[in-house]
């Protein structure tokens, strides 16, 4: 097989990149449907500055900067700010229909971070399925993309240090290779490698190994961030249902077991200041009453303001027992969002001929050490359309080389409790709060799974997603080793 492109991953970050090239064959592998993205469940919104006066984009490009503890890069969060309103120009263009008000200007809402209202949202708190729903039928129209479903790429096809192609198991978990002039790595997050995530479980980091495996770079892995207002009863689920930072934007507050509101002893901005804060705020109240959750206190907003407003979150939580009208809603920190990843430069090129990153896998530098809340979206879009210009306006050769195909036949079946040990470790000692000899410990045990799996390799999406969220997590754990500073989202105290 062989095409101009190949594009990891059917979230926004790729199905965006593949509408914007023009000129080219693009293949689109996604290893799970439209709906188990973590761009379909993003709920808040996009951030996006839609004035052009230039105080306004210095507001967003400053609030971006304070939450990112100024670890960021200053050029690509201008970039990130000064060409949002082009990107959702497109994103209208191609049927997202953001939420208006009765005269037809687009909402506004805030999020924690935030000093201006600038977050834009759609279907109330539903802003990634609008957008999924809407490409997903766009992308159905474009002649030049094929999107081969329940593909997992397994490894980059490397020829010296250029990358060629790539090796994927398709739905039947037969092994192809398709050859590409250009791969975009758009796999998504981390969340996989947690045993409580906001991410559905496939998440597994799979773009971080594919990358370690060919010896890319990868950069910053170690700021994981953490939501401070996942739905505390879930949690036998695995995957924690959210409560969007919105909710608090418009008012919600944070009480503790004795429904005291905490958060003034510990940030100026109370309940909006920056993530990292606010779960570090959390983690600590929780400590101090002994108890295992806080809970966020909606029932002021009035029930007709919470229904219209955020209708997902409230019957999903009416379906688990709780009324935001009349109840307390426990909520506690879990894994969200992976800051870090591969790194890119201002055009979305990775440190591998031939291979760009887009997305929550990629590292700008936008997100610093803390992630400003809806600067995600716009990132796929913003970084999205500049590899899409590099892509259309060079040219790209298809090489086709032997790829080798090894012996790989060893079954191990303990694939299951391999990952559920080290989805518990990460959980317990690379959390909000990282204490050195804990990392230490985890690094250790990790490393052990790795060897252990390099002895039983198979051609399997079993061993693959293993194997990932073990090369993932190792990522994550050294690069928490080694910055000895408690910065952004990575909080450490002791020896
Ligand atoms: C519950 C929740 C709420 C959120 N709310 C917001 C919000 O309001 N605003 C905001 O800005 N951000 C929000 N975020 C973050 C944001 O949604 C994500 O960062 C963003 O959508 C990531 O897009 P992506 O395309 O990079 O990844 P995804 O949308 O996760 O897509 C990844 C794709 O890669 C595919 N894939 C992975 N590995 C492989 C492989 N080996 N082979 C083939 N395909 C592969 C997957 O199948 C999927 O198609 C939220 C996240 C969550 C989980």
């Amino acid at each position: 097989m062989k095409t101009d492109v190949v594009i990891i991953g059917g979230g926004l970050a790729g199905l965006y990149v593949a509408l914007q090239i023009k000129n080219k064959q693009v293949v689109v592998l996604a290893k799970a449907g439209y709906d188990t993205t973590n761009t379909y469940l993003a709920q808040g919104g996009i951030a996006a500055e839609m004035s052009t006066d230039q105080d306004s984009l210095d507001k967003h490009i400053l609030d971006t900067l304070k939450a990112g503890a100024w670890h960021n890069s200053a050029k690509a969060t201008a970039q990130l700010v000064s060409e949002a309103k082009e990107n959702i120009i497109n994103l209208i263009d191609f049927g997202v229909n953001f939420d208006k008000d009765n005269s037809g200007n687009i909402n506004r809402t805030l999020e924690g971070g935030h000093s201006e209202r600038r977050i834009l949202h759609a279907g109330g708190d539903a802003t990634g399925k609008v957008i999924m729903d809407a490409l997903r039928v766009k992308i159905s129209t474009k002649e030049n993309v094929t999107v081969i479903p329940h593909s997992m790429a397994t490894d980059l096809v490397m020829d010296g240090d250029t990358c060629v192609g790539v090796q994927f198991l398709d739905k039947e978990e037969k092994l192809n290779t398709i050859f590409a002039g250009a791969t975009v790595i758009a796999t998504g997050g981390v969340g996989g490698v947690y045993n409580h995530t906001t991410n559905p479980k496939w998440a597994s980091g799979d773009g971080i190994a594919l990358m370690k495996r060919a010896n890319g770079k990868v950069k910053d892995m170690e700021f994981i961030q953490f939501h401070p207002t996942a739905f505390f009863d879930s949690f036998d689920q695995n995957q924690a249902f959210l409560i969007s930072e919105a909710v608090r934007g418009e008012g919600a507050y944070l009480v503790n077991s004795n429904s005291q509101r905490f958060m003034s002893k510990y940030d100026d901005r109370l309940e909006l200041a920056p993530r990292d804060k606010v779960s570090q705020s959390i983690i600590k109240e929780m400590y101090n009453t002994w108890s295992d959750c806080v809970f966020l206190d909606a029932r002021h907003l009035g029930r007709e303001k919470l229904i219209s407003r955020f209708p997902t979150i409230y019957s999903k939580l009416s379906e688990r027992g709780y009324d935001m009208v009349t109840d307390l809603i426990p909520i506690i920190p879990v894994q969200h969002y992976s800051i870090g990843g591969i790194k890119t430069n201002l055009k979305g090129e990775t440190s591998i001929n031939n291979v760009f990153a887009n997305g929550e896998c990629s590292s700008t530098g936008v997100h610093g050490a803390n992630r400003l809340a809806s600067n995600s979206l716009l990132e796929c879009v913003v970084f999205g359309n500049k590899i899409a210009e590099k892509i259309d306006n060079s040219e790209t050769m298809i090489k086709e080389i032997d790829v080798p195909k090894q012996d790989w036949s060893n079954l191990n079946l303990t694939y299951k409790p391999t990952i559920k040990e080290i989805q518990e470790i990460m959980e317990k000692y690379v959390g909000v709060v990282r204490k050195p000899n804990e990392l230490q410990m985890a690094k250790s045990i990790i490393e052990t799974h790795l060897d252990n799996l390099s002895k039983y390799t198979n051609y399997t999406k079993n061993y693959y997603r293993v194997l990932n969220t073990a090369t993932t997590a190792l990522e994550i754990v050294e690069g928490a080793i080694k910055r000895d500073e408690s910065i952004g989202c990575h909080y450490i105290i002791g020896d």
